[in-house]
């Protein structure tokens, strides 16, 4: 009996295991056709001052699929990661990311757009170079762009890793370190890195409270942050009494989230009468 039920999970994991392998292999030739077909879009998400006045936006790639619908990046950039068509991918939303902040509006009003670049994208050998063409290319102020890499990007070969930042750097580029204080890595050792920006990671965000053992963190790191000069935005903003909070901490924070705005086409933020203004947002 026992056997026989023994045998049956290993079953039910084995077809669980197929239907996961049938998942990535679908999701693989999807993204193949995606990049092929012009399936990407370009969203970007607003990031408000203590006014609620949008200074930046956050680039995030969505997969309209013909069928599935929208697909979430959650599912399909470690399927872009392994397989290694984060590449060109990456190389689209680059390329798009430059072309928003080469508009003229967004260049007149000094808005900054952040974009994220994963690990296999990084380490590509000629990934400094590719950058400084699409920048003298596209003409953009290479300073109002921010690369917003992963404490995990960055443990991978070390000391190349900083190399190609510092290359980046020299360029006028910005470093954003993406989820902070969900990895492992001493404070000390992040705060070596040639960083401008901490994003604040949605986890110490969602339950803050003045009381909380959230809160204490986050007061610390915001701490450690302003005696580096660095620029805060914190992730996953959904409710005003978290804004109150980071804002009475830290009045130079930037807030991300859908109390502010949701993610939106990048091409319907260009739409507005005013880019930092109420209409530019997406609440619902
Ligand atoms: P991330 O870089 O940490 O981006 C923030 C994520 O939080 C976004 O999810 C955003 O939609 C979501 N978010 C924003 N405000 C709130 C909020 O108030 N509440 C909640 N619950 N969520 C909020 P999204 O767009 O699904 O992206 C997920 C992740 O996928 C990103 O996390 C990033 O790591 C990755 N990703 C997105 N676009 C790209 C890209 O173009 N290239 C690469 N390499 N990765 C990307
Ligand atoms: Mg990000
Ligand atoms: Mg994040
Ligand atoms: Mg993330």
């Amino acid at each position: 009996q026992a056997r026989h039920q023994g045998g049956g999970q290993v079953h039910a994991y084995s077809e669980a295991l197929a239907a996961t392998a049938q998942r990535r292999i679908e999701l693989e030739k999807g993204l193949h056709v995606a990049l092929q077909e012009g399936q990407l879009q370009l969203f970007v998400q607003p990031q408000v001052d203590m006014m609620g006045r949008v200074v930046s936006v956050e680039a995030l790639v969505r997969w309209q699929h013909p069928v599935n619908g929208m697909v979430d990046p959650a599912e399909f950039i470690p399927v872009a990661e392994d397989t290694g068509l984060v590449v060109p991918m990456g190389d689209w939303v680059l390329e798009q990311t430059c072309r928003l902040l080469s508009d003229p509006r967004v260049q007149q009003g000094g808005y900054r757009v952040s974009v994220n670049v994963s690990a296999v994208q990084f380490q590509q050998a000629g990934f400094v170079r590719k950058l400084q063409e699409l920048i003298q290319r596209t003409g953009v102020d290479a300073s109002r762009l921010t690369l917003e890499v992963t404490e995990s990007l960055l443990l991978q070969e070390v000391e190349q890793a900083i190399q190609k930042m510092v290359s980046l750097r020299a360029l006028g580029v910005h470093f954003a370190l993406d989820d902070f204080g969900t990895g492992y890595s001493s404070l000390a050792y992040l705060m070596r890195l040639p960083i401008q920006e901490i994003k604040l990671d949605q986890t110490f965000i969602h339950d803050l409270t003045p009381q909380s053992h959230g809160a204490v963190l986050v007061e610390a790191l915001l701490m450690v942050a302003k005696g580096r000069a660095l620029r805060v935005v914190a992730e996953g903003v959904e409710h005003k009494a978290q804004a109150q909070l980071l804002q009475a901490w830290e009045p130079g924070i930037l807030c991300q989230g859908y109390l502010f705005s949701r993610p939106l086409p990048a091409s319907e933020w260009l739409q507005a009468p005013d880019l930092s203004g109420p209409q530019a947002l997406r609440t619902w």
